[in-house]
């Protein structure tokens, strides 16, 4: 195709007609540019006569939340097709159909999940996903365990981490989660109602312990290939379908940290529920449906991640070990906790905040709600080493509130 440019609507249509099992030859088409997201551009193509529409999704040499001053790879669009169509076979019905891929243009076209909601928005508006935890926990199970050395080729493997090595990406996440919330960094963008907290931060020796052990972790155990930027926003939902987007963060990561990002963005809903409620029993009752869903997700992963290794493990010694499954089990829980309080410790005083907690209009409501999300995300992250089970995490937010 063509070189690289961002392109236009009326690039994109034509593009999009050239889709002749999609489109009917000659049809009339719209597009609007859709992105809501900090890094790319996204088209919305549809034809008002059939019904038919598509998604196509290109990488902008920069990060668009910062702009042209923060340069960014086009090969980030490679990796998230990739990893979309390793997704879909791992744990099919679970994300987009990719429908094609052009890497001179860094564009992905896909399934339009127009019919689904944003998760993130979902919750805000009080919406309840009955099915959310068994279809994450089906997703979270199928594409780590199928990509760790537990249930893949450990030969093959290796040549995977490096189809998937993707450092520009893990940078961002290096710096804006385990680097600058707890450093006085320019990027950091914090209420100054809670500086106090932020200072707080700055000077805690054994938090900042915990956050260079997990930051450690991320930058060296590949143990299976992560989404890698799994929060709410990469969530599309009906009360029956789950679907997972955006993926250009996928690289060989610690699992935890994928769980851990569900996790925290539940407990950013739970600590912003204050204000979306109408009275306090709506509230406590949103936010133990919200506990509820966090205990079903763990427990459903554990339940079948541990079967996947009964059924396919390829690995012996990991087999004949003994208490080796339990072990690893038990590391998987705490890197889920320690993650899990490290990216909501981010979304409070880092570059990037989340729209249930940040949009509150009323600046006593907001604060407040910053404030227990701290309270509960640093407490996740000294628990992590420590903890035995998830109830250990439910019980710090259900303290905490
Ligand atoms: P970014 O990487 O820039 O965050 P996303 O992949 O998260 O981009 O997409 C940004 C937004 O575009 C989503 O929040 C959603 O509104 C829309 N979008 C992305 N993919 C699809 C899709 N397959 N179907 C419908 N809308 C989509
Ligand atoms: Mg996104
Ligand atoms: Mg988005
Ligand atoms: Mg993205």
């Amino acid at each position: 195709m063509s070189a690289y440019h961002p392109l236009n609507e009326t690039e994109a249509i034509a593009i999009a007609l050239t889709l002749t099992d999609v489109f009917p030859a000659g049809a009339a088409l719209a597009s609007r540019e859709i992105g809501d997201g900090n890094l790319n551009l996204v088209f919305h193509i549809s034809d008002p006569a059939s019904g038919r529409s598509i998604i196509m999704k290109q990488a902008l040499p920069y990060a668009k939340v910062v702009g042209e001053s923060w340069p960014l790879t086009l090969d980030r669009a490679r990796i998230e097709s990739e990893a979309l169509i390793q997704e879909g076979k791992l744990a099919p019905g679970l994300v987009p159909k990719v429908y094609s891929y052009d890497a001179d243009l860094a564009l992905t076209i896909m399934e339009d999940l127009s019919d689904h909601v944003i998760m993130r928005r979902g919750l805000i508006e009080g919406g309840k996903y009955p099915l959310f935890a068994e279809h994450i926990s089906t997703f979270l199970a199928q594409t780590l365990f199928f990509t760790s050395d537990l249930g893949m080729n450990q030969q093959d493997k290796k040549n995977r981490v490096r189809d998937f090595i993707n450092p520009e990406l893990c940078k961002i996440t290096e710096d804006l989660i385990f680097d600058h919330p707890y450093t006085d960094a320019d990027t950091n963008n914090f209420d100054e109602a809670i500086r106090d907290e932020a200072e707080a931060l700055w000077n805690d020796g054994p938090l900042q312990l915990e956050v260079a052990l997990l930051r450690e972790k991320f930058l060296t155990q590949a143990q299976a290939l992560l989404h890698g930027d799994l929060h709410t926003g990469s969530i599309f939902i009906t009360p029956d379908s789950t679907k997972v987007i955006d993926p250009e963060f996928a690289y060989f990561g610690p699992i935890g940290f994928d769980i851990g990002a569900i996790i925290a963005n539940l407990l950013t809903s739970f600590a912003s529920r204050g204000h979306w409620d109408t009275n306090e029993a709506a509230r406590d009752d949103f936010r133990s449906y919200l506990l509820v869903m966090i205990r079903d997700l763990w427990t459903k992963f554990d339940i079948k991640f541990r079967a996947l290794w009964e059924q396919h493990g390829v690995d012996r010694l990991a087999a004949a070990a003994p208490g080796y499954k339990d072990d690893y089990m038990l590391r998987l829980l705490r890197d889920t906790i320690g993650y899990a309080g490290s990216k909501i410790v981010r979304r409070i005083v880092g570059l990037a905040h989340v729209a249930e907690i940040g949009s509150i209009p009323d600046a006593a409501a907001r604060e407040q709600a910053q404030r227990l999300a701290l309270a509960i995300g640093k407490s996740l992250i000294k628990l992590n080493r420590s903890a035995t089970s998830i109830d250990e995490l439910i019980h710090t937010a259900q303290t905490a509130a």
